[in-house]
C-alpha cells in the first residue's frame, strides 16, 4: 500500500470490541464533525433493519467479495463471526489525496492490518466502561441470536488485551463525552507537526 502517503490527509481508525457502542459514537461524530469522511465497508453480513446498500454498508455476497480481495481493492479484510468485512481502498486513497480526513470504523483484526501498512494512521480504542456493560449491550441491542452474543464477548476478552497498539484509548461511558475527546483527537492531530 505504498500508494498512501503521508503528507496528506488524516486516517482515523475507530477500533475495539463489537457493541462497545463505536458505530453510534462514529455515527454521531460524522453528524457533528465537518469535513469528515466516512468509508463505508463492504461486508457479506445481511443488511439489518434500517440500514441501506452504500450508507452503513456496500452489501456483498461471499463471491463478490472474495473477487475483490483478489483484486486487490481491499485495504484492509477480515472475517468476524462467520462474515467478511472490508475497507474499500480506492476511497480512502482518494480522501486521503484531497488532504482530507477519512474515518474508519473497524474491527480490532482490521485496525492491526491498517497498522501494517499504514503506520502514521491515527488509531483510537474505543472501551468499554466494564465488560458487563459490553455485555448487557450486545443482549439490549437484540438484533443477534445467544450464540453469536457469547461468540462476540469471548471475541472482546482478547481484543481489551491489544489496547497497546493505538493511539489513543476512549472510553464510551457517555456519548456525549465520548464524542468530544473524539472531536479533540481529530483537532489535535490537524494540528500536529511531526509523525512520531
Ligand atoms: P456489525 O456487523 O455489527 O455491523 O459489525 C461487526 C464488526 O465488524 C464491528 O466490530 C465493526 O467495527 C467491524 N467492521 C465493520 N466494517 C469493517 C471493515 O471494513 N473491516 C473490518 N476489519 N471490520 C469491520
Amino acid at each position: 500500500m505504498g500508494m498512501l502517503k503521508n503528507d496528506q490527509g488524516i486516517l482515523l481508525v475507530v477500533s475495539g470490541p463489537a457493541g462497545v457502542g463505536k458505530g453510534t459514537l462514529c455515527r454521531e461524530l460524522m453528524a457533528q464533525a465537518g469535513d469528515l469522511e466516512y468509508s463505508v465497508s463492504v461486508t457479506t453480513r445481511a443488511p439489518r433493519p434500517k440500514e441501506q446498500e452504500g450508507r452503513e454498508y456496500y452489501f456483498r455476497s461471499r463471491e463478490e467479495f472474495e473477487r475483490m480481495i483478489e483484486g486487490r481493492e481491499l485495504l484492509e479484510w477480515a472475517e468476524f463471526c462467520g462474515n467478511y468485512y472490508g475497507t474499500p481502498l480506492f476511497h480512502v486513497q482518494k480522501v486521503l489525496a484531497e488532504g482530507r480526513t477519512i474515518l474508519l470504523e473497524i474491527d480490532i483484526q482490521g485496525a492491526k492490518q491498517v497498522k501494517q501498512v499504514f503506520p502514521q494512521g491515527v488509531f483510537i480504542f474505543i472501551a468499554p466502561p466494564s465488560f458487563e456493560t459490553l455485555s448487557e449491550r450486545l443482549h439490549k441491542r437484540g438484533t443477534e441470536p445467544e450464540e453469536v452474543i457469547q461468540k462476540r464477548l469471548k471475541t472482546a476478552e482478547g481484543e481489551l488485551r491489544q489496547i497497546q497498539a493505538y493511539d489513543y484509548i476512549v472510553e464510551n461511558d457517555r456519548i456525549d463525552l465520548a464524542v468530544e475527546k473524539l472531536r479533540s483527537i481529530i483537532i489535535a492531530e490537524g494540528c500536529r507537526v511531526k509523525n512520531n
